[in-house]
């Protein structure tokens, strides 16, 4: 989902963002999510806006007829296929700073547009567009909802344009307009405020939001993961060895590589617990780094490494088990006391068709083959016989 950590989330919640910004990976995300969400409202408001700034029109008719042409084309000619061209682009190119510069004009030319030819009107009813304009103003704000920048921008830019075509009317004496001017301010200063503290909500909710995901996605991680190497766990064993056998095609084996890091004991013995945990994670590494991307590797037990994966004919899994053992003795990790004097591992490798074998049986039967690489002298392989990993055939 994200290149954030819970971290970067947890920071940003507690140094707040008074000034409505978030770190610069945060903030990509979020403006994401902003321009995505109000991509998928903007045609359910545009239209539900757009019916009723054109119904105005019935008010138009009875209130300025002696402008009704020229409301016509501003309504239905100019300002209806703005819209409509911004539901199109808002879906097809979602965009923060264009949702807002979108939202910006429109505000603009909701409330400018009627009010051009009502300054040539000569009617007694100019005052009731007063009102239409607040709602406009309230519609940009609260269904709209672009970011507080843009709302500053816009009430800024409709109330100087307000204010101009309602003095150019000439329809109101001084203490009117005055009345008009302190009106549209209160209102702006009051819906400024409240987009500021929206916004600050949206931020918080987006965070809070993010941040339980990425707790569900670690704890998830936990769940299946050991603590000290990062391999699998082997609770994780059950789930993914069904997902292989029930998504493995019948002619292709499964293979199991069962690893152990030889004199281990003595490793803990001499070195010391410490130093025993990071062998083993050092050589978890090296597995994980060596078997590549398409290998499950688990760790079984103690100091005991499961690789598990499909597709691999027999001859494949001894090629991966060996190319495992070099690139452990390759670590050069000392290990005194042994025979060998570095850290090794053996393995026991088996091979079968799923169809053939269950997890169970090939891991018995790769235990039986380390078992054997050990008896063998260690930092060896052994290879479990066919007959034993079958066990339907063999039974
Ligand atoms: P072999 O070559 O036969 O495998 O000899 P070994 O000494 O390695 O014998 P074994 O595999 O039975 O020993 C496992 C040892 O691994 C026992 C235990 O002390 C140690 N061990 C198991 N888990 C951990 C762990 O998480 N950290 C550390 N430091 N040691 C562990
Ligand atoms: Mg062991
Ligand atoms: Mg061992």
């Amino acid at each position: 989902m994200s290149l954030v950590t819970l971290d970067q989330v947890e920071g940003q919640l507690a140094r707040g963002f008074g000034l409505l910004r978030f770190s610069p990976e945060l903030e990509r995300l979020f403006l994401k999510d902003y321009a995505a969400e109000r991509a998928r409202l903007v045609a359910i408001w545009c239209v539900m806006g757009l019916l009723i700034y054109d119904l105005v029109y019935f008010g138009d008719h009875d209130m300025v007829p002696d402008v009704l042409t020229e409301l016509i084309v501003v309504r239905f000619l100019i300002f209806t296929p703005f819209v409509i061209a911004c539901i199109f682009i808002v879906r097809r190119w979602p965009n923060a700073v264009l949702y807002d510069a979108l939202t910006v004009t429109a505000a603009v030319l909701s409330t400018t547009l009627p009010m051009i030819p009502a300054i040539k009107s000569g009617s007694q009813y100019l005052f009731v567009y007063q009102t239409y304009n607040s709602a406009a103003f309230l519609f940009f704000v609260v269904s709209l909802r672009p970011r507080f920048r843009a709302v500053l921008m816009g009430l800024a830019l409709t109330c100087a344009s307000h204010f101009t075509t309602t003095y150019l009317t000439g329809a109101f004496d001084q203490i009117s307009y005055f009345g008009i001017i302190t009106v549209y301010s209160m209102l702006s200063i009051f819906l400024a405020v409240s987009a500021y503290f929206l916004e600050k909500s949206d931020r918080k909710n987006f965070l809070n939001q993010l941040r339980a995901n990425l707790l569900y996605r670690q704890l998830e991680h936990r769940a299946d993961h050991d603590e000290l190497t990062g391999l699998l766990n082997r609770r994780s064993l059950t789930r993914v060895a069904d997902e292989l056998w029930s998504n493995a095609a019948k002619d292709v084996p499964v293979s199991a590589i069962l690893l152990d890091i030889d004199h281990f004991k003595r490793f803990n013995d001499t070195q010391g617990h410490i130093a025993g945990d990071a062998c083993i994670r050092a050589v978890s590494e090296c597995i994980r780094n060596t078997v590549g991307e398409t290998l499950f590797v688990f760790r079984f037990g103690g100091e005991e490494i499961l690789v598990l994966g499909v597709g691999q004919e027999p001859i494949q899994a001894l090629a991966i088990a060996e190319r495992i053992r070099a690139a452990v003795e390759g670590l050069r990790i000392q290990n005194y006391d042994s025979d060998n004097r570095w850290v090794t591992v053996s393995a026991g490798v088996a091979s079968a068709l799923p169809a053939e074998t269950t997890v169970e049986k090939l891991l018995q039967a790769a235990d039986g083959a380390l078992y054997e690489a050990k008896r063998l002298g260690r930092n060896t392989f052994a290879v479990a016989s066919l007959v034993e990993v079958r066990a339907f055939v063999a039974g």
